[in-house]
């Protein structure tokens, strides 16, 4: 039975939520709806390792500059996620919510596993992530009504049927928001050129979404866009458990 217990009571934004009229609606429409219904108790995920929630991040500050965006700090990102979210802090004049892992979780896996612990097996990975992204994104979600996700339907088989508005059970039932649900890595690149918005420069170096420096690579042109995450993983199992139950895949 999925925990309901932070479902929005409003009878009017249920009905939104559940009726699917949000799938014909465009990003901007989406944000605006979801900012004036939720603010501030609604945030942006963005990895600063893709180009979605770097045009999602635009957008919102279009709609309201006051809106907010949080990023999970793992330890393990690379320097150039790091200049990016200063660059973004400057570009914006934005508070970026730097959410750490619990340090002495961290130094318990790292003591008992090793550092690279990663590469041994899904275990030790599903591990990782739950202690360095999947715990401190849980923790930040509780103190939210509504997120906001940069997921695309064609990034993969484990988000082909993400709905551009829906009610979020593996967190306890507040509101996630996808309004990009709909688009195509073109369109969000034809979005970020357009706005002149910055992005992760690793992109330039063939790197689709860059995730922890040990679990990104760069991909060959024609793979498939997520294929440089976790690549010695069958695709099924590729996602942190940010987006998805923990049971089914904890590897964003
Ligand atoms: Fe750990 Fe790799 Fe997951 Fe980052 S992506 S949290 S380094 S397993």
């Amino acid at each position: 039975m999925p925990d309901q217990s932070r479902k929005p009571t409003d009878p009017r934004l249920l009905r939104f939520i559940t009726s699917g009229e949000a799938e014909a609606l465009g990003p901007q429409e989406i944000l605006t709806w979801a900012i004036k219904n939720f603010h501030p108790g609604i945030a942006l995920s963005c990895s600063f390792g893709a180009p979605e929630g770097l045009a999602l991040l635009d957008m919102m500050h279009r709609i309201d500059p006051r809106s907010r965006v949080f990023v999970l700090d793992t330890g393990r990102l690379p320097q150039a996620t790091y200049d990016l979210i200063d660059r973004v802090r400057e570009r914006y004049d934005k508070e970026v919510e730097v959410l750490l892992p619990r340090a002495e979780d961290v130094q318990e896996m790292v003591r008992a596993r090793g550092v690279n612990l990663f590469y041994e097996s899904i275990e030790n990975r599903q591990l990782c992530c739950r202690l360095r992204k999947v715990e401190p994104l849980k923790r930040h979600l509780a103190g939210l009504d509504a997120w906001v996700s940069g997921l695309r339907r064609d990034q993969g088989i484990t988000r082909a049927d993400t709905p551009k508005v829906e009610i979020d059970y593996i967190h306890g039932g507040l509101v996630k928001v996808n309004p990009i649900a709909d688009w195509t890595r073109d369109d969000v690149l034809a979005y970020v050129q357009a706005h002149n918005v910055p992005i992760n420069r690793l992109h330039a170096e063939g790197y689709p979404s860059v995730g922890c420096e040990p679990c990104s690579r760069a991909v060959r042109p024609g793979e498939d866009e997520r294929s440089g995450r976790w690549w010695w993983e069958q695709p099924e199992t590729r996602e942190c458990g940010i987006h998805v139950g923990e049971e089914q895949g904890s590897g964003i």
